[in-house]
This record gives structure tokens, sequence and C-alpha cells, in this order.
């Protein structure tokens, strides 16, 4: 686990940018936090980091949008999902089960019994000191995404 702080949108940009540089595929990456936490904000910008050229919007409304990047990115939101029927609707297990390219949730919380064994966790927490300042947790659920989140650690403290 680690942290790491932004006081403005645009750190939270370059933040984002650093984690797009060292992600792997197969990566289930999952973002906490509340409403306008940064979360959708944080995808954009590492979506762009993966070449993605077009637009990055949170799929609150349509739940899945399919970005085409140096990989493809598969962005959930599950804001508005109401029963684990409707996520096996839109084939959130067969993409995150197994996953091939990028998969990056909103809300995981939402669905804690659904998420898969492995993957990035992502918490964000306005920390109070401005109304624009930031805490990230960085952390690890299962085995195989351990030593990424300590190699990131190391490329994140001294590139920030
Ligand atoms: P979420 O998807 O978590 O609901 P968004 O990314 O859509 O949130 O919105 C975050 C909002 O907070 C944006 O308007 C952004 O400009 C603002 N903001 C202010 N400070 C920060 C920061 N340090 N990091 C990220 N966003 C910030
Ligand atoms: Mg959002």
């Amino acid at each position: 686990m680690f942290t790491c702080m932004t006081s403005s949108p645009e750190e939270t940009v370059h933040l984002a940018e650093l984690v797009g540089q060292k992600i792997r595929e197969g990566t289930v990456l999952c973002l906490e936090g509340d409403l306008g936490a940064g979360k959708t904000l944080f995808v954009q910008s590492l979506a762009h980091t993966l070449g993605v050229e077009g637009e990055v919007t949170s799929p609150t409304f349509n739940l899945m949008n399919v970005y085409e990047g140096i990989c493809r990115i598969y962005h959930f939101d599950l804001y508005r999902l109401e029963t684990e029927e409707e996520l096996e609707d839109i084939g959130f297990y067969e993409y995150t089960e197994e996953p091939e390219g990028i998969v990056v949730i909103e809300w995981p919380d939402k669905f804690p019994e659904s998420l898969p064994e492995d993957y990035v966790k992502i918490s964000i927490e306005r920390t109070g000191e401005t109304e624009n300042s930031r805490r990230f947790m960085f952390s690890s659920a299962g085995e195989k995404n351990q030593e990424f989140i300590k190699e990131l650690e190391t490329f994140v403290h001294t590139s920030h």
C-alpha cells in the first residue's frame, strides 16, 4: 500500500500519466471514491496516456465504454447498477475474470462480492485541507499485482 497526494486536477492528471506508463495489460483497476473525487478524471488521463484519442467520458448511463489505445480499455461505472443480474447482462464477469487489455471500474464497492480475485485498488479521498486536495491510496487485492504496486510506488515517488 502507498499513498500519494494531489492538490489540483493537473496533479491528478500527472499521477494518472505515471500510472499509465507502468500499467500492464491484463490489469483490473478499481477506483473508489465519492462523487467528484476524481475517478473519471484519472481514467481519462490514463486512457490518453495509453494512446486513446477520442473522448473518454464516464459510462454512467451506458455502463461500459471501450476505448482503443495501445491496448483495449474497458471502462465500467457501476454507480447505477442495482443487481448482480445486471452485471451479468453487461458481461462484467467475462471482462474481469480473464481480463485482456485493461479493465477500469468506477464504484467497485457497490459489488464487493463480484470483483475478481486480483485487482489494483485506488481509493481517492478528499483530505479536507483545501477544496482540491486529494489522497490517492494504491493497494493490491490478491497476489498478482503486489510486485506491480511496489514498482509503481518507487516510480511515482521518484517522478512526482
Ligand atoms: P468522479 O468520477 O470521482 O465522480 P470526476 O473525475 O468526474 O469525479 O470529477 C472530479 C472533479 O473534481 C473535477 O471537476 C476536477 O476538476 C475536480 N478536482 C479538483 N481537485 C482535484 C484533484 N486534486 N484531483 C482530481 N479532481 C479534482
Ligand atoms: Mg465518475
